[in-house]
């Protein structure tokens, strides 16, 4: 599967903004600031495909990435504290829309920080996919920043969470050392 031709597609900011959907699609979702940019941005081999943010929760719309087989669909990231309640209900309104539409969406990357426990907003994120019956796996993010004893606690305790759902892949991911790139990549392939 070919990763690295990829090319901004769209940004859609309401959901009569979103694309059709004629190819399966890959969802990023997450924590603002959690590193969806920077996994994205590692999966295809590229600095600045996705911008990472210096101003978290800036990213309102959702954007579309085209590579040769497969859409990344990058979801807007929840959960920052100064957003206004405005913008939260208009997050809220765009993501479950584009979640209501019948669309090719084989599976979708819930991404987390290793380092610390879900956050609520995580929790009812994994909620809504889990209810919902999408396909989907957690990522791991940061890894880099534990050493060992630390990282695998924390796997440990992950899986823990995890345990009480159905098989959901847990794939330790590091964007900066790449940690973690093929299994997910492999998993994308699948
Ligand atoms: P986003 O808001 O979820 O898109 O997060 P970004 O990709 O913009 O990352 C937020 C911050 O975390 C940036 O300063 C990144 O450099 C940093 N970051 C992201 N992923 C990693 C990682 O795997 N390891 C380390 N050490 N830092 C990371």
């Amino acid at each position: 599967m070919n990763f690295n031709e990829v090319a901004f597609e769209f940004a859609a900011g309401r959901v009569d903004q979103l694309p059709e959907s004629d190819m399966p699609e890959i969802v990023f979702s997450g924590h603002s600031n959690v590193g969806k940019s920077s996994l994205i941005n590692k999966l295809v081999q590229r600095k600045a495909l996705a911008r990472v943010s210096a101003q978290p929760g800036k990213t309102a719309t959702i954007n579309f990435y085209k590579l040769k087989e497969f859409r990344m669909v990058d979801l807007p990231g929840y959960g920052y504290a100064k957003v206004s309640k405005a913008e939260k209900d208009r997050w809220a309104k765009l993501v479950e829309g584009y979640f209501a539409q019948d669309r090719q969406r084989p599976l979708v990357i819930q991404i987390l920080d290793l380092r610390h426990p879900p956050t609520d907003d995580d929790l009812h994120m994994i909620d809504f996919l889990y209810r919902g019956g999408f396909n989907f796996a957690a990522v791991l993010t940061k890894s880099d920043k534990l050493k060992k004893t630390a990282f695998e606690k924390q796997i440990e305790y992950y899986k823990d969470i995890f345990s009480t759902i159905e098989h959901v892949p847990l794939i330790p991911f590091s964007a900066q050392t790449g940690f973690g790139n093929d299994e997910i990549r492999k998993l994308i392939e699948t």
